[in-house]
């Protein structure tokens, strides 16, 4: 193989004779590296997960100690979190008994006193410490009764650092307690990178970018990254290999993305969708009960297109609360009827399956085709007639819960699947439903709030991607405020007046998950307490929570649908989809509770009529710093792709729900949060790579292709389709 640094010859491209780039020596297995053996080798891969060479290489280290930084401890104040710092060591003393017992001693350099504490490993801290010495130390601080302290700190034998005025910047990697006994450290991690860099030669770790992308972003090459990565010769070279590396992740991700879409669009048979026929015009012309956004008509027409050409469509369809997402899944469903197939619309509960078909059937009153509902609560001769009416043709939209569809049902001739609030459906259910048919039918996923756009471009980036930014006309933006318990009669005032004015109100109570019971509870309490200030028989309360049966719940939904009752009552179960154009107020009772995006969801459920809506966030008169970040979001923004980027920010990509299976998230060194403009980046790059040469076969992608090749099965992307 030829040293990566030749890589920029242009003859490479042309050689025949790179067919491979898997590199043996990367490949050994870890305890054959010197200084590791079968002991540590065996702790090495159940801790860590290196079982090679080229695992160890990959285990990056989580900073890096810059012996020329050292700080006094007198500049540690409330505000310092992490700091290095040297002093002499002083005696060790052992306070508390028992699970309070810690190993205590002071640090002391020519400014002040660091107090240093132990919990755990006393013995061995006693053992291989010496007061008296000096010591570099390394953690993070806190106060304790006014006086600076630090718990577990790093710590190691203060060596003064080389008078040459260059930047000496040691790894730390990530190791574990267990580790750490065994005498494996964060530093000593290092020394055995050391030792296998010592090994290693400049083609062991190969280019795997085109050249030209390489060119193009200024980017340092694969060899010289992972060097800086762990040996920084300094700060700036360091950012240039975290740089490579973060493009690398992304790119080599986006890669895989496209390369599947690709092949999706190229090799899986779809349906042909091929006329818009008269269903279709008749609904569209006659029926339609307003004219569509320019939104709305751009996904249809993007559904037309997809579906017309032969090959499987997946569409991932977003679209902000109330932006009218049902109607587009109707016409793409009569789009189906015309060309003699089947669809299926699958909601996430009960109540929205038979809201959907209530709504559908309403929109389909003059249009010959048959619906019908299928939940978990039809059963018997009903059911009997839909399984058969599905298998003969007779029916041609079926709405249900997506349990149900998934499992039992047999189509005649399905031809599109829609899946609505897709946070709750998973990559897995989704693949279940092509197998419903020989040729698998379209898949139109439409979800519930917008996710955040890089969120999307790396979860479902084997999607095809529709976007609905823009809400039907005349809608007036919703006034939000933030009250505290106090202010609580005010609250109940104002929204008398709205029922007085003839609106309807919703107070919201959350879910607790980990107790069902103390949020039931907390129902029944907040119910009483609403009954109290909206007395019968001149208010009429309804109330849905989980614990009802299904008809009880349907019944108390529908009286408050059909406007008999002026208040909803309930807990999360009419998050999503409800739609009662006539409320227009919405208390959320205990709204620190609440994730972002699921107190915009619900916030979604007024503001949907043409008259003035409010949404009051009612908390206690204590609120977490974040609690009170996310009201203070929700007051000032109606835009969900706003409040979406908010979300991913404050909690992190493994929390959203409904990808957090995908494995797609797991980046190594780099964020889908803090290198948006990177994935981006590494996103059109990849796209331009991809269209030009699906196969990858053109000589430039060589290096690309072998090393895809090279790491099928390592990771949760190859396994992704
Ligand atoms: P979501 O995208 O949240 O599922 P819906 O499909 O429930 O939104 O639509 C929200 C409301 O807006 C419904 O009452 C619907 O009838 C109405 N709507 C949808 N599209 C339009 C439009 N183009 N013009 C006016 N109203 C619309
Ligand atoms: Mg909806």
């Amino acid at each position: 193989m030829l040293p990566n640094q030749k890589i920029k010859d242009q003859k490479i491209y042309n050689s025949s004779d790179i067919i491979h780039t898997t590199s043996s020596i990367l490949s050994t297995p870890i305890e054959y590296l010197k200084g590791v053996g079968p002991l540590r080798g065996d702790l090495l891969r159940k801790e860590l997960e290196i079982f090679s060479f080229g695992d160890l290489l990959d285990h990056f280290p989580h900073r890096h100690i810059d012996k020329t930084r050292v700080n006094k401890i007198s500049t540690i104040n409330y505000q310092t979190d992490f700091v290095q710092v040297a002093g002499v060591l002083q005696q060790f003393d052992i306070l508390g008994e028992k699970r309070a017992k810690r190993l205590v001693a002071h640090l002391k350099d020519e400014t002040g006193s660091l107090e240093l504490t132990w919990f755990q490993g006393i013995s061995w801290v006693q053992k291989n410490l010496v007061p008296g010495q000096k010591y570099l130390v390394f953690g993070r601080t806190g106060f304790f009764s006014g006086r600076p302290q630090m718990v577990h700190p790093e710590i190691e034998p203060f060596i003064a650092a080389k008078a040459d005025g260059k930047e000496y910047l040691e790894p730390v990697y990530p190791a574990t307690e267990k580790l750490k006994a065994r005498g494996l450290n964060g530093r000593q991690l290092g020394k055995l990178t050391y030792q296998l860099f010592s090994q290693l030669k400049p083609d062991d770790i190969p280019e795997n970018l085109p050249e030209a992308v390489i060119a193009a972003n200024q980017l340092i090459n694969r060899y010289e990254a992972y060097c800086n990565i762990h040996f920084p010769v300094s700060q700036v070279a360091y950012e240039r290999s975290l740089k490579r590396l973060k493009f690398e992740e992304l790119f080599i991700a986006q890669v895989r993305l496209n390369l599947i879409r690709l092949e999706r669009h190229k090799s899986s048979r779809g349906v042909v969708f091929e006329k818009v026929g008269e269903l279709f015009n008749d609904f569209y012309n006659h029926h339609l009960p307003f004219s569509l956004t320019g939104a709305q008509k751009r996904v249809i027409r993007e559904i037309r297109t997809d579906t017309g050409r032969g090959h499987q469509m997946n569409r991932l369809l977003q679209g902000d609360v109330g932006s009218g997402k049902t109607i587009v899944a109707l016409l793409s469903m009569l789009l189906a009827a015309d060309n003699g197939y089947q669809s299926c619309l699958m909601a996430p509960t009960e109540i929205l399956a038979q809201q959907h078909y209530n709504g559908l059937k309403a929109l389909l009153k003059e249009i010959p085709v048959e619906i019908a509902l299928l939940t978990g609560t039809v059963k018997g001769k009903e059911r009997k007639r839909i399984l058969a009416g599905l298998l003969d043709d007779s029916i041609h939209f079926v709405v249900g819960t997506h349990a149900v569809i998934e499992d039992v049902v047999q189509f005649k001739n399905l031809g599109l699947v829609i899946v609505d609030e897709q946070h709750r459906f998973g990559v897995a259910q989704r693949a279940k439903l092509w197998e419903k048919s020989l040729i698998p039918p379209h898949v139109l996923v439409m979800t519930a709030t917008p996710i955040p756009r890089t969120l999307a471009m790396t979860a479902y980036g084997d999607l095809d991607y529709s976007v609905m930014d823009e809400l039907p006309p005349g809608r007036q933006p919703i006034t939000t405020v933030h009250r505290n318990e106090g202010a609580r009669a005010s609250v109940m005032d104002f929204v008398k007046t709205e029922i007085q004015k003839g609106r309807q109100a919703y107070f919201i109570y959350p879910l607790i998950e980990e107790s069902e019971k103390l949020s039931y509870e907390d129902l029944m309490q907040g119910y009483e307490q609403v009954k109290s200030f909206f007395p019968e028989p001149r208010y009429r309360i309804s109330m849905v929570h989980g614990r009802q049966p299904p008809e009880q719940k349907e019944t108390n939904m529908q009286r408050f649908v059909t406007g008999d009752t002026h208040i909803m009552v309930s807990t999360t179960v009419i998050e999503v989809g409800v739609n009662v154009p006539n409320a227009t107020v919405m208390v959320i009772e205990s709204s620190e509770k609440f994730g972002l995006s699921q107190l915009h969801q619900l916030r979604g459920r007024v503001g949907r009529g043409s008259e003035k809506s409010f949404c009051i966030l009612l908390t206690g008169a204590k609120v977490s710093k974040e609690g009170k970040e996310r009201i203070n979001t929700m007051c000032a923004t109606n835009d969900g792709f706003a409040i979406a980027e908010k979300d991913l920010e404050l909690r992190g990509p493994g929390d959203i729900s409904g990808t957090r299976q995908s494995g797609a998230l797991n980046f190594k060194v780099a964020s889908i949060v803090n290198d948006k403009e990177l994935l981006e980046l590494a996103k059109t790059t990849a796209e331009q790579i991809c269209e030009e040469d699906p196969e990858l076969d053109m000589a430039k992608n060589l290096l690309l292709k072998n090393y895809l090749r090279s790491q099928k099965g390592k990771n949760a992307w190859s396994r992704i389709s």
